[in-house]
């Protein structure tokens, strides 16, 4: 029977991070994965593929409506689904691959079957039994699913179909106005599909800053995507070769349907906790997740928990922070988690970044505060790659001038954003962003704008 230290189930980002620290720090470890490859949700099914997409389709995008500005004549441009595809599991491959390498790199044994806990010393993986002082939950999520709709992850899908479509939809409907649903909404409607999306709330992206909510609905319905709000899907009909879907707006209970070739499920996740055997091991769950202290310690003495199986946005790089965390409590050090300063992004183009409070959030906590905006339009380099929508907002403190919260839609917004992480970890106020030199030109110069407008003014606008 093989002993470790630390057992971790699940090898998605929380998880295979967690165990590669737990070696660094010179502890025996073991990863159990079920999936038969590394990288969990995000590499195999999530954050990586759909990046290849959104990557793909925009070169499309480029290419059909910018080429020609450009003097460049690209005639017979046609796409290869398949071969889009392929190129996307290419990179699947390539990333998950690079993991089982990182694995032999820090001397992690990646123990493939699907865990189940035995007791806070015991996993068990098939006919395998794991003898361990720790074991780390990271089993991450699964698509939620919606009453009255059935997936078949060929014409009603999830994320996961919807990255496996081998054919462009005529009409797709989203269901959900959340990240996902707009991804790879935008994905299909770059590459021809006419999209709707029917979100249950009045606004898009629930909990983004209002000001941005309305301004990325505003380009997406220049790009060619419909809304409808404030609609609560009913059911989803099979007809022979459509799609009829059914829902009412909240406003008046008014009945609505719509008909779709394809109709993707984009209404969230929910904690994936299945096979784990946590009710027999006595872990205390709440409403589906892993309930843990503020040290991702269970109610189990020795177990803990990680990532989206527990509470907290569900993100990769959360469940990565807590990975290293947990990993160095373990080990006897200090693990921490800034959880005010998780950054947010959305994929689109132009793209949509998030740290910090909201204007939302600032006004009904009473906190007076300045807000510094600057648009993309007067970004020199912006305007010269044609990608000058948006703008970028930087919340400050009224009083203190200490950075609260930034808020970007436009090129490169989801780097451009770690400026600001970086800020707020040191405690800067928009006036160090200021003084700090900017390369020009660069799309982070809008960034330094907004800081400046907060104080006595940007330059360029
Ligand atoms: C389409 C899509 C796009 C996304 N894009 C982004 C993005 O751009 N940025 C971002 O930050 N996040 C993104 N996410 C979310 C991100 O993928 C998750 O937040 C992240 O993967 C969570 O990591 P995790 O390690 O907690 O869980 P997971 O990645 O879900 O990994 C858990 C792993 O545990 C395994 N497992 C479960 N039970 C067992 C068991 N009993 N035994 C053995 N193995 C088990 C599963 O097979 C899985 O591989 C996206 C998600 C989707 C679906």
């Amino acid at each position: 029977m093989a002993e470790y230290d630390v057992v971790v189930i699940g090898g998605g980002p929380g998880g295979y991070v967690c165990a590669i620290r737990c070696g660094q720090l010179g502890l025996k470890v073991a990863c159990v994965e079920g999936r038969g490859a590394l990288g969990g949700t995000c590499l195999n099914v999530g954050c990586i593929p759909s990046k290849a997409l959104l990557h793909a389709s925009e070169l499309v995008h480029e290419a059909e409506t910018n080429f020609e500005k450009m003097g460049i004549a690209a005639k017979g441009l046609s796409v290869d689904i398949p071969k889009m595809l392929a190129y996307k599991d290419g990179v699947i491959k390539a990333n998950t691959q690079g993991i089982e390498f990182l694995f032999k790199k820090n001397k992690v044994d990646y123990v493939k079957g699907w865990g189940e806990i035995v007791s806070a010393s015991e996993v068990k993986v098939g006919d395998q039994s794991l003898k361990t002082k720790n074991i780390v939950i990271a089993t991450g999520s699964e698509p939620a699913s919606l009453p009255g709709v059935e997936v078949d992850e060929e014409r009603v899908v999830t994320s996961t179909g919807a990255l496996e479509l081998t054919s462009v939809p005529k009409k797709l409907v989203v269901i959900g106005a959340g990240v996902i649903g707009l991804e790879l909404g935008s994905v299909w409607s770059r590459l021809g599909s006419e999209v709707s999306v029917i979100e249950f709330l009045d606004e898009i992206t629930p909990g983004q800053d209002g000001e941005v909510q309305k301004n990325f609905q505003r380009i997406l319905k220049k790009q060619g995507m419909s809304f409808v709000l404030g609609a609560a899907v009913q059911k989803v009909e099979k007809l022979k070769t459509k799609l009829k879907l059914t829902f009412k707006k909240r406003k008046d209970d008014s009945e609505h349907t719509v008909e779709a070739d394809v109709v993707l499920v984009a209404t969230g996740r929910r904690p994936y906790t299945q096979g784990l055997a946590l009710e027999a091991a006595g872990i205390e769950t709440e409403k589906g997740m892993v309930k843990t202290d503020a040290h991702w310690r269970t109610n189990v003495s020795g177990i803990w928990a990680i990532g989206d199986v527990i509470a907290g946005p569900m993100l990769a790089h959360k469940a990565e922070d807590e990975g290293m965390a947990v990993a160095e409590e373990i080990a006897g050090k200090h693990g921490h988690v800034s959880y005010g300063v998780i950054p947010g992004v959305i994929y689109t183009a132009p793209e949509v970044a998030s740290v910090g409070q909201t204007e939302e959030q600032l006004k009904e906590a009473g906190r007076k505060y300045k807000v510094g905006k600057f648009p993309f339009m007067a970004n020199g380099r912006a305007k010269a790659n044609f990608a000058s929508e948006g703008f970028v907002k930087l919340l400050a403190d009224a009083e203190t001038d200490r950075i609260l919260g930034c808020h970007v839609i436009g090129p490169a917004a989801g780097d451009l954003i770690h400026e600001v992480c970086v800020a707020m970890e040191f405690g800067a106020s928009a006036q160090d962003l200021a003084l700090t030199c900017h390369a020009h030109p660069t799309f982070s110069e809008a960034m330094r704008e907004a800081a400046l407008a907060c104080g006595d003014g940007a330059i360029h606008a």
